[in-house]
């Protein structure tokens, strides 16, 4: 599949000229169509509720957006909570979804009436200490069966050595334990494996954890009513991948659904998922400009974004898809490594990418950035993070977020000497 961006060239020189490069743009239209398919591809099960994890796209008009869908906010950290609280969504529109809690954060959630979904069997004193004594009427927890996540195609990730949930002996344990403690209601959420491009990932954990709830309700007479499958499902970042069908993943969790959950008289238990890289990574790019060719024994383009920008590249070596704007039809017979102005030899969006001839000023459309991609940034080498903006379904871009100033990057100093000396 060849991935196309959703603006031309021509559009983004009228864009550039309110606000210049680098910038977030995202697709409304796109955001839009996917979730309205996700919200069909569940529409079998009466409570589905997909709750976005704000992590992946912090921003509250993207929230917002998805929020006209019905989808909630996954959230793990007090900022998180407060973003979802300030556009509206709270209560069990929250679910918060966190490790290594810190016990104020429990207070919060619970303040603003939030699902929380237990990490480990130790937060369950400290969650009920931190909520004043009182743990909230409806509970979830975070399981790892261990070993290693297989599917048909292989090893999918490695559970056995991440740090999150609980085995399946303590979710035993914790859910008899704040049943003694008062809690009416429970879910059962697992995160196993990260950006799967696969449409048996969900179907798969689905099977898991229906066959998991069907042994805790027997074991602890737990009132079950909800499964999350958390985040996970994927996107392809390279240009001959395949995406995932929601509709055949619906249907897919529908089946297992059928064949464990109803027989068991759990055929009320409704489906949450907390998906982010799903709902936004193709609908986001970061937009840059070329500003400098180096030709040493390589031959290098430098772009005005760098790894604070977009850090995937830099950290984990992920492939972004990269076209150069007005030259989509040019052939890709140049080798360039395309880098960001960080002291880092790691900040370089692409290596050895064979692109169309690139000139100064031509505009980069770096493809599926719209999660975990402004999020991660930071401000390393005093760099500061780019504006976001929205293209409308109309053509119209709004500004969804202003670009960093020196102003925000000294801020912390505000008050200081320091600070009287600068000259903003
Ligand atoms: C990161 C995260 C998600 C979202 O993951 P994606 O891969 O973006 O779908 C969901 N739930 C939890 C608890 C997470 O930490």
């Amino acid at each position: 599949m060849t991935k196309k961006p959703y603006v031309t060239k021509k559009q983004v020189e009228e864009i550039a000229k309110t606000y210049p490069t680098p910038f977030y743009l995202y697709d409304e239209k796109g955001i839009r169509e996917n979730a309205r398919a996700v919200k069909e591809a569940f529409a079998w099960n009466e409570g589905f509720k997909e709750y976005f994890a704000v992590k992946a796209t912090p921003n509250p008009a993207i929230v917002s957006l998805l929020h006209e869908y019905g989808c909630g906010t996954d959230c793990s950290s007090k900022t998180e909570l407060m973003l979802s609280r300030a556009v509206g969504i709270t209560g069990h529109d929250i679910m918060f979804s966190s490790n290594d809690t810190p016990p104020e954060e429990f207070a919060y959630a619970k303040e603003l009436g939030a699902i929380i979904n237990l990490d480990d069997i130790t937060h369950i004193a400290c969650c009920e200490e931190a909520c004043g004594g009182e743990l909230p009427e409806t509970m979830s927890c975070r399981y790892n069966p261990g070993g290693v996540f297989q599917m048909s195609n292989g090893i999918m990730d490695n559970p056995g050595d991440a740090k999150y949930g609980m085995t399946k002996a303590q979710m035993i344990e914790a859910y008899k334990t704040m049943m003694q403690k008062g809690v009416k209601y429970f879910g059962i959420h697992a995160f196993l494996a990260s950006n799967t491009v696969t449409n048996e990932y969900y179907p798969k954990l689905a099977g898991e954890l229906f066959e998991l709830a069907v042994e805790l309700k027997e074991a602890t007479g737990a009132d079950i009513r909800f499964i999350n499958l958390s985040g996970g499902v994927g996107v392809p970042y390279t240009p001959d991948g395949t995406p995932n069908d929601i509709r055949v993943i619906g249907a897919g969790v529908e089946k297992v659904y059928n064949d464990i959950l109803v027989p068991a008289g759990m055929g009320n238990v409704a489906i949450f998922t907390e998906m982010g890289r799903f709902m936004l990574a193709p609908y986001g790019a970061l937009v840059t400009k070329a500003i400098h060719e180096k030709h040493i024994y390589k031959e290098y383009i430098g772009v005005d974004a760098c790894a604070v920008n977009l850090m995937r590249p830099a950290i984990y070596g992920a492939y972004h898809h990269i076209t150069v704007l007005g030259k989509e039809n040019e052939p890709c017979d140049h080798k360039y490594d395309v880098t960001g102005s960080l002291c880092e030899n790691s900040d370089k969006f692409a290596i050895d990418r064979m692109l169309p001839k690139v000139d100064m000023g031509d505009y980069l459309f770096i493809h599926d950035a719209g999660a975990h991609g402004y999020s991660m940034g930071y401000n390393y080498n005093g760099k500061l993070k780019c504006a976001e903006l929205l293209l409308k379904e109309d053509g119209s871009v709004e500004l969804i977020r202003r670009a960093e100033t020196a102003k925000d990057y000294f801020a912390t100093f505000e008050g200081t000497d320091f600070y009287k000396k600068l000259d903003i």
